[in-house]
């Protein structure tokens, strides 16, 4: 009678109705957002470790596996993630459709930076040699309508966090409304996070620096920001011996004051770049690296963010 009682016990703790949804979140910043939604109710897995590049990440065939028994999987999408939107919905993943949280209502894109030291491709419209292997990749990028470094900005962060609660209530309606609350808790504190990070940066908005990557638009319209180029384009390919000096330019003509590499790159083209100017070296890390995934990342993340560009524009770093 007894063990009976306890198989019983065992198999109600074992009930799915009970058990959280398995939730799969692709890149740290996601992973924040998903925890802080899921709170109590369990933890999301994350599928990238930061110290991964967004757009070089490769899978595992276990990875792959995993993804298609995920209840939910979490990710930014539109070309990001090496293109895990691509296998969504595939019969490599049973089928599971991926949920795109750049597609989530309220998330406001803005569109690709061209031009000036922003565009990697601007040369090329001068009429010299197109096959040089680089056309297909150019095409790829052409497919984009809309830059897909949507987190950076908290605005889209906390239409994402009320996208993530509805996809986990369909999931998982019995911890709906636990969901919801969570949800709108994230996006009371982000408010918080970004006027304290607004007036942070308030002394430094208006220095002119270079980033390694095209990632950062969503911040910079944020917060104000003046920043004048990138070394390497929104996709992160290697910057051709064109664009380098173009980057020289630029650092020369606006007197950056900081050229930023990022943890997940080798830094010494930011070496190139900064010899014999006046720029000081910093680090921006849009993804990630080195924060303990969990419910507070994603403000760590932007609090990061905040300190590296004031640390280094103010002139202390
Ligand atoms: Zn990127």
């Amino acid at each position: 009678m007894r063990l009976l009682a306890t198989s019983f016990a065992a198999l109600l703790c074992a009930s799915p109705a009970l058990a959280a949804p398995k939730v799969i979140a692709s890149v740290v910043p996601v992973h924040g957002i998903v925890s802080a939604v899921m709170g109590d109710v369990g933890q999301p897995e994350l599928l990238l470790s930061g110290a991964m590049s967004e757009h070089r990440a490769t899978f595992t065939a276990t990875q792959i596996a995993g993804l298609g028994k995920a209840d939910v999987v979490f990710i930014i999408g539109h070309g990001l993630e090496a293109k895990l939107a691509q296998i969504s919905g595939s019969e490599s993943v049973n089928g599971k459709a991926f949920v795109e949280l750049s597609e989530a209502p309220g998330v406001k894109t803005l569109p690709i930076r061209e031009g000036g030291a922003w565009d990697a491709h601007a040369h090329e419209e001068e009429g010299h040699d197109h096959d040089h292997g680089h056309g297909e990749e150019a095409h790829a990028e052409g497919v984009l309508s809309f830059d897909p470094h949507v987190w950076l900005d908290p605005g889209n962060a906390k239409a994402m966090a009320i996208a993530v609660a509805a996809e986990l209530a369909k999931a998982d309606p019995a911890n709906g409304a636990a969901y919801e609350a969570n949800a709108k808790a994230f996006a009371a504190s982000l408010d918080k996070t970004s006027a304290e990070i607004t007036a942070s940066l308030a002394p430094v908005k208006d220095k002119p620096y270079i980033v390694f990557h095209d990632a950062y638009q969503y911040f910079e319209n944020r917060f104000g920001l003046n920043a004048a180029g990138s070394i390497s384009d929104i996709s992160a390919q290697a910057p051709s011996a064109e664009r380098l000096s173009e980057v020289r330019r630029k650092i020369a003509e606006t007197k950056a004051a900081c050229v930023f590499r990022e943890p997940q790159y080798d830094s010494k083209v930011v070496n190139t770049v900064i010899e014999g100017s006046s720029a000081r070296e910093g680090v921006l890390d849009p993804l990630g690296a080195e924060l303990t995934p969990g419910p507070h990342a994603y403000q760590q993340l932007l609090l990061n963010l905040a300190a590296s560009l004031k640390a280094c524009l103010g002139g202390s770093a």
